[in-house]
This record gives structure tokens, sequence and C-alpha cells, in this order.
């Protein structure tokens, strides 16, 4: 078995099209065959190498990877002309010279008549001369037009016949004027020439696929089994566009979603293990078949993406997400440093932060040196007395901490025994605090209740923030009194 994806490199890597890559990349993998790339780049004018680039690095992003060198079509312009000049030999091709003026007029007169505008086969018995074939034309395929000719192939996931009676069919074009061959010619070479078995695509080709049939008997091929999936909506029902948000797997990236969480949402968008939703590229390479692929429309789900990433995220030793929150935007200035301190705030956050770009802006308070405290956040509260006097004793119960719980040691965190030991002192450092702090209160008669918003405030600034104890951690003694001591000033100064 042998599966492809055949992307047109005119726009970035479209979900969609991520998810027909996955189809066809567990298909292959499930049946122990191989599977294939190939850029379809023969519209020149609107093919772009950024997104040919674009599609092979999301793919790869995706752990999508191809078993063959990719092809790309422009490279092979003179296979498919050695195909169509047999065609033009053997009488199952011709050229036709028709203007588009002369199409158009033809068009128009079989709408008016309420007819099926198609082309109505003016050049089929034409025998030009050389003079006549300098000048501009078209290369047709010449569609069987023998009464009762149809073309039909079984199509693997309606699991029915599809059978087109060949009136229905035009006689369409392999070759462009250009000399550049039409996506339904190209695409059949080159599947017959790579031993493509299985074609899983769009059901936008619905259409496409009885012309390739016909292309394939025409040219002595084996035909591939061909199985169309049905496409995604936005949640609105309409077909999923930029309307509805990000379309193209970067922009996901970029969001800051993991690949792991992508590729398990897009194999259940139209298909299904029994209730199973948590998907590893291992079980859906195990599991994956056409029998489970749903025959109706799939609708984008954005909250569900976003739990899936949650669900991926909490998996992710913090020393991983450090890395992976820093690879996500070029535009941050500061990258968050692979330490203990950076770790035990990314740590607390796994059950909090949806998307990468959530830890990064709930860390902001930590990366910032200095805190710039904002007044339409702190006019809200009433600050009095007690609160100075709280902040007050609590810069000192800070200062006060043993040196001892803040120092994890020189732990090789490039190791994983070294990271598996930071993060056991870590457990400890967290826990002593826990217990300094508990102690701190109950000795003053405070509860953590009453507390917990004037801390947050003071360390970040904003009203919600990571938890209390892995701050007093990571933002360290020092860092610590300074910013409870620069609040302190603040709200007397609010209340002046
Ligand atoms: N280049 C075509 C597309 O992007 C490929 C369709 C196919 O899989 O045959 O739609």
């Amino acid at each position: 078995m042998k599966t492809r994806f055949a992307p047109s490199p005119t726009g970035y890597l479209h979900i969609g099209g991520a998810r027909t890559a996955l189809f066809n990349y567990a298909y292959a993998k499930h049946n122990a065959g191989k599977f294939a790339l190939r850029i379809e780049d023969t519209d020149f004018e609107r093919s772009e190498k950024r997104f040919e680039e674009d599609i092979m690095e999301s793919l790869k992003w995706l752990s999508i990877f191809p078993d063959e060198e990719t092809i790309f079509q422009s490279e092979r312009l003179g296979i498919y002309k050695s195909y169509v000049v047999q065609l033009l030999k053997e009488n199952k091709a011709y050229y036709c010279f028709c203007s588009k003026e002369l199409l158009e007029e033809d068009r128009n007169k079989l709408i008016a008549e309420n007819k099926k505008p198609m082309y109505v086969g003016r050049c089929r018995e034409l025998k030009p001369d050389e003079a006549l074939l300098k000048t501009p034309h078209v290369i047709r395929f010449r569609v069987d037009r023998s009464s009762g000719a149809a073309t039909g192939f079984k199509d693997l996931i309606r699991n029915q016949y599809i059978n087109v009676n060949n009136d229905e069919i035009d006689d369409f074009v392999l070759v462009r004027e250009d000399g550049i061959p039409t996506y339904n010619f190209a695409v059949v070479i080159d599947d017959a020439l790579t031993g493509i078995t299985h074609i899983l695509r769009g059901d936008d080709h619905l259409s496409n696929t009885p012309k390739q049939i016909m292309l394939y008997n025409a040219l002595g091929f084996n035909a591939p089994e061909f199985a169309h999936v049905s496409m995604i909506l936005g949640s609105d029902g309409k077909r999923l566009s930029k309307r509805h948000g990000a379309t193209s797997v970067n922009q996901y990236k970029k969001e800051g979603y993991l690949p792991e969480a992508i590729v398990n949402y897009l194999i259940r968008l139209g298909w299904s293990h029994g209730n199973d939703e948590i998907l590893s590229m291992e079980d859906i390479i195990k599991y994956f078949d056409l029998k489970n692929i749903s025959k109706s429309a799939a609708v984008f789900n954005t909250e569900k993406l976003l739990w899936l990433n949650s669900h991926y995220i909490k998996l992710k030793d913090p020393f991983i997400l450090i890395n992976l929150i820093n690879d996500i935007k070029d535009d941050f200035q500061i990258p968050l440093s692979l330490d203990i301190k950076t770790a035990a705030l990314v740590d607390s956050l796994k059950s909090r932060a949806k998307t990468l770009v959530e830890f990064r802006n709930k860390l902001d308070f930590f990366i910032d040196e200095t805190i710039n405290y904002k007044d339409e956040i702190l006019n809200e509260f009433n600050f009095n007395e007690n609160d100075s006097a709280f902040l007050k004793s609590f810069g000192e119960f800070i200062a006060g901490l043993n040196d001892e719980i803040f120092n994890c040691g020189d732990m090789d965190l490039t190791a994983r025994t070294g990271k598996e030991n930071a993060l056991e002192k870590l457990k400890n450092s967290i826990e002593s605090i826990k217990n300094e702090f508990n102690g701190f209160l109950s000795k003053n008669n405070w509860t953590i209740k009453e507390k917990a918003m004037l801390i947050r405030l003071a360390f970040t600034g904003e009203k919600v923030s990571p938890p209390i104890y892995e701050m007093i951690f990571s933002l360290g003694k020092e860092r610590c009194v300074e910013r409870i001591e620069k609040f302190s000033d603040y709200i007397i100064n609010i209340k002046r």
C-alpha cells in the first residue's frame, strides 16, 4: 500500500489539508505501507516557495514524515509531455484552438437553453496542419461519447459505487495554452508512476475522480482506490475558513498549541475509535481504518482542541515546556531561562494555562525585572492600615526565611537525573515555604483567604497569579521583599 498527500503550495498548510495528510499517513502506516509527499506546484502564478516550505515544516512539526523523497511537479514537465504525446498519437486527446470568446459564446448559449455548460466539441474531429499548430491551443481529453458510456469507481468511505454518465463530463483540458499540464492530468501520471494504491482526499475532488479514472484507462494504468473525506465546517455550519479563526497549522503553532494536540484533534475530526478521545500518534497508527471515517461533515470545535491542548501540556515536564514556550514566538524579546525557578512557576501553571502563549503571558510578572502597578486594577480595592501592617510583617517573614529553601543546588539541568533531582528538591522547598507561611499566618490570626489577593497584587500587579508558594520560591527573597515594599508605597500613595 502507498498513499500520498499532494498539496498545492498556494497557501499555508490548512487545517483541512493537515487532516488529509494525517489520514493518508495513518492509513499507510496502519497497513505497513508507505506515505509520500508530492508538491503540486504547476500553477506558477499562485505557487510560492514560502508556502511550500511552510507545508513541509508543518508536516514535520506534526510528525507526519514521508517515506521517500518529496516530488515536485514543476520538475516533471518533460514526463507529462511524453504521456500527452502518447494520448495524441492514440487519438485519445486532441488539439483545441477555440478562443476564450468562442468558448464563452458556446457556454452562454447552452446556459440559455438550460443545458449544462460544457465544451461543445468544435475541435474534436479537426486535423490541424503545422501552421495551425503554431497558433495558441490547448490539448483536450477525448471523452468516450458512445451511447450509454459511463465511468465509475467505488468510494471506500461511502462504501458505494459512484457511476457518472460520460455525457456529464467535459472533454477536459490536459495541457493549457502555456504548455503546463492541468491538475487532473499531472495527478494521474504521478499517482500512477509513483505506485500510489490508495487516495484519500477531500470530497471537493469527487467530480475530478471520474475524469482521472478515464485517464488511467486511456493510459493503460491501473487505477488506485479512492476515498473522499467529508469537509470540515465551522461552528456556524459553513465551510471552515478564516472567518472562524486560525485555519493554518502554523497559526495554531504560534498560538501555543502542541503538535500532539493538533494531531489528536484532527484525527477525531471525522474518524473515531470507540469513545476514545485521547489518541497518540501510536494509537492512531494502531487503530486507523476507513470504516470509522464519518460520512458526514465534521464541525470544528475550538473548545475541544483547547481541552486536548491542556491535556498534552499537563503531561510535559516543565523544562521541556520552557523550551517549547521559548520556541513559539520569535517576537518575545526575553526568552525564559532554563532554571528551576522558572520551572517551578511553569509547573504550577500546568493545570491553568491552556496554551503555551497563555503560559508566557502568565509569566510576564516574573520575566519583567521591575513591576509597574496599574491604577485601573488597584483602584478597585480599598486598602487600609491593616493591609500596610500585613505587608510589613509579610516582608519581614520572607526576609527571615532560611536561604536553604531557595537553594536547589547546582543540578545539571541538561541531564535527566539533574532535572529529576531539581524537581524533587523543589517539591520539598515548596512544602517548607507552605509550612512556614501557614505558621506565620496562624501566629498572627490571619487566613490565607483574606491575604491572598494582597500578595497576588504585590507580586504580580494582577488579580490572578500563579500559586503563592511557587511565586515566593521563584521570585526569591530579594525580589519578593522589593515588590512588597514597592506595593506598600504604592497603596499608601493611592490613599492620599
Ligand atoms: N493538489 C490537489 C489539492 O491540493 C491535490 C488533490 C488530490 O489529492 O488529488 O487539492
